[in-house]
């Protein structure tokens, strides 16, 4: 679940990161233990009295000319420094002249017009003069979320992430991180998941270590005074007023209210004005808020990502001086290694939901609480699943439920957001949007899924297919195109609680190993006593009402038992003749040569064929000197305004 902080500070986020959205990267594993390979120079002095462990140094795409450096602080932070080599287009941005530019390299760039200096500067690139300007950033994570919420006080992570922007001993304003970083141009949000809260910046280079210097504020002596608490909880109040239309959110508080009750993840990890308000007394809060931090925001339970167009040594620097005194109180993380994917091994899982929708919604979404795969990222078994169920080409799953015009699209896998992805449990969904026909047929749609399962475990696992899956992977991650900095830290301070150093950005991305036994196991659990049905429609089979009312969101719903005869077809159905997994692909190449370049390079693209039917033109690319063609197809087709019938 993504939190969002205080979406009124907030314009140019708003969409891509909007609290309706489930959150799509990875969290941490506050209960894991992390491997970590110290290689080279235990604590290598560095300055006079800072010091530091240089760690494995993340394998990176190929096409990433950043240079990477892992280093461990003195009180256990690991950061992870990105030097990035691409010169700075210095911009005249505001009348802001005391910057810090002693180590950059901007003398030497030519200096741009001052025409250009009223250019947007809300957005995290800035157009000018046809030269995109990159922002530096930073990003840190730490290994707690709404898991470790106190019973009693549902949202409390949350709520302290928003606590700890309102002034620092050093910088006692409220809110003076945020303003200093809006009015330099940048932008700031951060989020709290079930086991993981996130902070993040984007800022000009010349501001950056100002920047940082207030933002490690928040984990050295944040202020956290009474009187920020009555607006902070306005402020969470309001996120989730927004949140409270979204079915996403609606669904997802429903599933976790299936878990069993002292479980974790049976929480409301939103937090809004009842229980950060109502249910307790300010004084409570206060010490609570005070205490959580204490015991969570520790430096041995933090990853800080940070990249700039600065040389590597000027980083380090500015890192040592910021982060050197964030405490480290060596407490362990809350242990949850109690819990498993068993906590939604309860009756009231597995049975079928019927589910009112804010919009109109028709789609019915089959639930599995498998164990958690984290430690299984080198094969990502699950993910060969994913592939296979949710392909739609000849022989799919969709292919033969859109013929019979019972569903219009599928979405198969584990969401990894924290709800769905932690160190407990991993939630493996598939979704399936019906169509009103497909509704009232859910018996023989649902039948199609474990048709297609079945056949899957008949044929057993395919190495011919993962192989294909890891070259597309490997494929991508080579030619990887290049994020901007404040959504590369965001990912790789996330990363960072989960992966040992040398994986932090690969990890999730490449298959590194066949694990068919791993395969076999999460296709054997995939079966339908275990599964929770939740059908989200406006429109109600005969004689049910939605007679309950989930506690927090309010949605409408109504459950009912699974049929024993429908779970007992389920189990075994048979193979559909219409089913097969897709046949080779003839597109993958493992060659990338480029074609030599042209000497009598034409301007324009020219004609290579053309008859009554079609043309062909083509050019050739001389500048990027990279293995990728655009295709532009422009159909001229009488058929689109002959009658549908047709
Ligand atoms: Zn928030």
């Amino acid at each position: 679940m993504l939190l969002i902080r205080s979406f009124r500070f907030f314009s140019t986020y708003i969409n891509k990161y909007s609290p309706a959205m489930s959150k799509l990267n990875k969290s941490s594993g506050a209960g894991e233990k992390k491997a970590i390979h110290v290689t080279q120079h235990p604590f290598k002095s560095h300055e006079e009295n800072a010091k530091f462990q240089i760690l494995a140094t993340p394998i990176k795409s190929s096409s990433d000319k950043k240079d990477y450096r892992v280093i461990r602080l003195e009180n256990n932070l690991t950061v992870c420094l990105i030097s990035d080599k691409s010169p700075i287009e210095e911009l005249a941005e505001d009348s802001d002249t005391e910057s810090d530019t002693s180590f950059v390299t901007s003398d030497e760039e030519p200096e741009l017009s001052d025409a250009s200096e009223k250019s947007e500067t809300l957005g995290r690139t800035k157009s000018n003069s046809d030269v995109e300007q990159k922002m530096a950033a930073a990003g840190l994570c730490i290994g707690v979320g709404s898991f470790s919420d106190p019973k009693d006080v549902p949202g409390m992570a949350h709520f302290l992430e928003h606590m700890v922007f309102m002034g620092s001993e050093k910088f006692p304003s409220e809110n003076d991180f945020d303003s200093f970083i809006k009015k330099g141009g940048g932008s700031d949000n951060a989020s709290t998941d079930a086991e993981t809260t996130c902070f993040y910046f984007e800022c000009l280079e010349k501001h950056l270590h100002e920047a940082l210097d207030k933002f490690a504020q928040f984990f050295i002596a944040p202020l956290m005074k009474r009187e920020a608490m009555t607006r902070e909880r306005e402020a969470i109040e309001s996120e989730f007023q927004m949140a409270l239309p979204s079915d996403t959110s609606r669904k997802e508080q429903l599933l976790c209210s299936l878990s069993q009750e002292d479980s974790p993840v049976n929480t409301f990890a939103w937090g809004n004005l009842i229980t950060l308000r109502d249910n307790i007394s300010d004084d409570k809060l206060y010490e609570g808020v005070h205490e959580f931090r204490r015991r969570h925001y520790s430096a041995h339970r933090m990853t800080l990502a940070v990249q700039a167009r600065l040389p590597m040594q000027t980083l380090e620097h500015y890192i040592l001086e910021c982060f050197t005194n964030v405490p480290n109180n060596n407490l362990p993380p809350d242990d949850f290694s109690q819990f498993s994917a068993s906590i939604f091994d309860t009756p009231q899982f597995t049975r079928m939901y019927y589910v009112k929708p804010m919009k109109d919604l028709c789609q019915v979404d089959l639930t599995w609480s498998l164990p958690s795969f984290r430690d299984k990222y080198k094969s990502k078994p699950h993910e060969y699943i994913s592939h296979l169920m949710g392909d739609e080409g000849k022989g799919s799953l969709l292919s033969f439920l859109r013929n019979r015009v019972w569903a219009i699209t599928t979405s198969i896998g584990n969401g990894e957001s924290g709800t769905e992805l932690n160190s407990i449990y991993a939630l493996y969904t598939v979704s399936i949007v019906l169509t009103e026909e497909g509704l009232k047929q859910l018996e023989e749609v649902i039948a199609a899924v474990f048709s297609y399962l079945n056949m899957l475990k008949q044929i057993g696992p395919q190495e011919r297919v993962f192989n294909e899956m890891k070259l597309i992977a490997d494929t991508a991650f080579r030619f990887a195109r290049e994020d901007p900095a404040v959504d590369t830290v965001e990912e790789l301070c996330e990363n960072m609680q989960i992966y040992p150093p040398e994986d932090y950005i690969a990890g999730s991305e490449l298959y590194y190993e066949y694990d068919p036994e791993a395969m076999k196991m999460i296709m054997d659990l995939l079966q339908p006593t275990k599964m929770n049905i939740m059908v989200v429609s406006k429109k109600l089979p005969e004689n049910i009402v939605y007679g309950k009312t989930e506690k927090w969101f309010g949605t409408k719903y109504t459950d009912t038992e699974i049929p024993a005869e429908w779970i007992e077809k389920w189990k075994n159905v048979e193979p559909y003749p219409e089913f097969s997994i897709p046949s080779p692909n003839p597109f993958l190449t493992t060659d990338f040569s480029i074609l030599e370049k042209n000497d009598n390079h034409p301007e324009y693209p020219e004609r290579l064929m053309h008859c009554s039917l079609y043309e062909i033109w083509y050019r050739q690319d001389q500048k990027f000197g990279l293995p990728l063609a655009y295709y532009y197809l422009y159909l001229i087709s009488p058929l689109s305004i002959k009658s549908a019938r047709r």
